[in-house]
């Protein structure tokens, strides 16, 4: 585990130049680590019945694939191998989108909406059941802490599959006038920092409008699509309504490229959103995109200070920074600025990095090598170009891939730091004046997610928020999510939206 040189005291203070104009940031020495220790609360995990060997789901049952071929699923936080997982090449990929479309013609598209409400009700139901051993086996494969999967994660999937539930014999109502027609097959891609509930994104709405799918998980984060899919079965969806071909990146290409696919969503990095709309571009094919983002978290003078640390520390830290949205960026002004940073300073130094099984831990593992590798390179290089690190010093486990909580000072726009995303643990705190130069600061990056803003004064919330390039703008909060609430970008974030009565659209045809 690669971190930069820790001191003495609690927390590492790399390059200590780092107030606005150059001024040091006092320094003072707390032994957090002793005054906040609590005794191990490990989250049961004995229970979890773990598969060798885990298949693909084609036309309502599991299937090895066509290769021969399996990967291995590690935990992250401990390097142990988990599970094998099947590797579809483009033979099973049309397999699945065949029993997808034989499905959609002969059973979903004619099925009344009322009844294919049914079935999301009762999907809705069984993983809220089994939603403690999802959190686990979530946190297992992924390094997410169990307090993200089961209070945040899990809850959400659940709500999802509840809320389209109710949109499918409702859809002349979201749309008064207009005939919904579903639009056939969709083949939808989704990532590793919210596996499950990227799975219900995009496949509640997709099946409440009567469409059938073929879902392609990211690599590091299968196992819980599959024990879904084993919901699937229990709820006695239609053989094929739903297929999972798990595998590397060339299985989702697969799936793009495939001639029978009417729509393609996707939620991934910008660089792979990008070649794929290079592929459908001229085909049938609809095409929503979920990409990076490079969050502004604006705080003014005149916000209540203690509680916008807070949301700043949910915003980045909480969940490893794996988060699309995540406030990656911090613009403080100028007049509170030592004050904010002080108490930044401190807070993350409480943070217990850790055991993601473990009931207290607040920041998990990191989700692959790879992942750790990216970030350590982009802090290195927000080091090379002058900025000031600020980094905990939590003692980390000699195994798995970690990373501390860690924030930079000094940073300018033109910084690496500043515009890409880390998608770690790893925050980039700038300065403003006026609320002007906080928007053109905002603005000042490729992507067009999510921002935030505090203050006191509602007036400059509403000024501010209409002049931000962000699709979710928080205000005095940060990260808070409702299967009612559309979401989605602007810019290289993206297009189209997914959540509410909008997530409908870009899975139906309006006559
Ligand atoms: P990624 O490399 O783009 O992967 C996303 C998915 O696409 C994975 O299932 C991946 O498979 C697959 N894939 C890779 N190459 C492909 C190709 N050529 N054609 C089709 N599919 C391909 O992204 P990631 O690094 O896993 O995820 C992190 C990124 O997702 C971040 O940039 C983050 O901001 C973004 N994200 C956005 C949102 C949002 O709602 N806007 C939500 C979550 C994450 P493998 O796993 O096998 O490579
Ligand atoms: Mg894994």
């Amino acid at each position: 585990m690669s971190r930069r040189k820790p001191n003495s005291s609690q927390l590492a203070i790399v390059n200590r130049n780092g107030g606005p104009d150059g001024q040091p940031i006092a320094k003072r020495r707390l032994d957090f680590g002793k005054r906040w220790s609590y005794a191990p609360a490990l989250e049961a995990n004995s229970y979890i019945k773990l598969r060798n060997r885990y298949q693909l789901f084609i036309n309502g049952r599991f299937v090895s694939p066509k290769s021969g071929q399996y990967f291995d699923s590690i935990n992250p936080a401990t390097e142990e191998k988990l599970a094998e997982i099947g590797s579809a090449n483009k033979g099973d990929v049309d397999l699945a989108v065949k029993a997808a479309r034989r499905s959609y013609k002969n059973v979903w598209s004619k099925m009344p909406g009322r009844e294919r409400g049914k079935y999301l009700f009762r999907i809705a139901r069984l993983i809220q059941e089994k939603a403690r051993e999802l959190a686990v086996l979530e946190t297992m494969d992924g390094g997410k802490t169990i307090k993200e999967s089961r209070d945040i994660d899990l809850p959400l999937v659940a709500a999802h599959f509840f809320y389209y539930a109710g949109w499918a014999d409702k859809l002349e109502y979201a749309f008064p006038g207009r005939k919904a027609r579903p639009l056939g097959v969709a083949g939808q891609i989704i990532p590793w920092n919210f596996p499950l509930l990227m799975a219900a994104w995009k496949l509640a709405p997709a099946l409440a409008c009567g469409n059938t799918c073929v879902l392609k998980p990211a690599e590091t984060t299968s196992i819980t699509a599959l024990h879904l899919a084993e919901i699937f079965q229990e709820a006695g969806l239609p053989d094929g309504v739903v297929n999972i071909v798990t595998g590397p990146g060339e299985t989702g290409s697969a799936l793009v490229n495939h001639p029978d696919i009417d729509k393609i969503a996707f939620t991934g990095s910008t660089e792979v959103g990008k070649r794929i709309a290079s592929i459908t571009v001229g085909t049938k094919k609809k095409l929503t995109l979920e990409l990076g983002g490079k969050a502004a978290n604006i705080i003014f003078e005149d916000a209540p200070i203690d509680q916008a640390v807070e949301g700043i520390i949910a915003g980045i830290y909480f969940n490893q920074g794996h988060v699309c949205c995540a406030g990656s960026r911090l613009f403080v002004q100028e007049s509170v600025f030592l004050n904010v940073i002080r108490k930044l300073r401190d807070r993350i130094s409480t943070l217990r990095v850790g055991d993601p099984l473990d009931k207290n831990t607040d920041i998990g593992a990191i989700n692959s090598r790879s992942q750790l590798d990216k970030i350590c390179e982009l802090v290195d290089s927000g080091l090379k170009q002058g900025a000031q690190l600020v980094q905990s010093r939590a003692r980390l486990p000699a195994k798995g891939y970690w990373y501390p909580p860690s924030f930079f000072t000094g940073v300018t726009a033109s910084h690496r730091i500043a515009q890409e995303e880390i998608f770690g643990p790893v925050l980039s705190v700038m300065t403003f004046r006026t609320p002007e130069e906080a928007i053109a600061h905002a603005n000042n990056t490729p992507y067009g997610l999510s921002a935030g803003v505090w203050t006191d004064k509602g007036s400059k919330i509403f000024k501010i928020v209409n002049q931000l390039r962000a699709g979710v703008v928080w205000a005095n909060t940060y990260n808070k999510f409702d299967p009612a609430s559309p979401f989605g970008g602007y810019k290289e974030s993206g297009f189209g939206r997914e959540g509410g009565r909008h997530g409908l659209l870009p899975y139906l045809t309006l006559g």
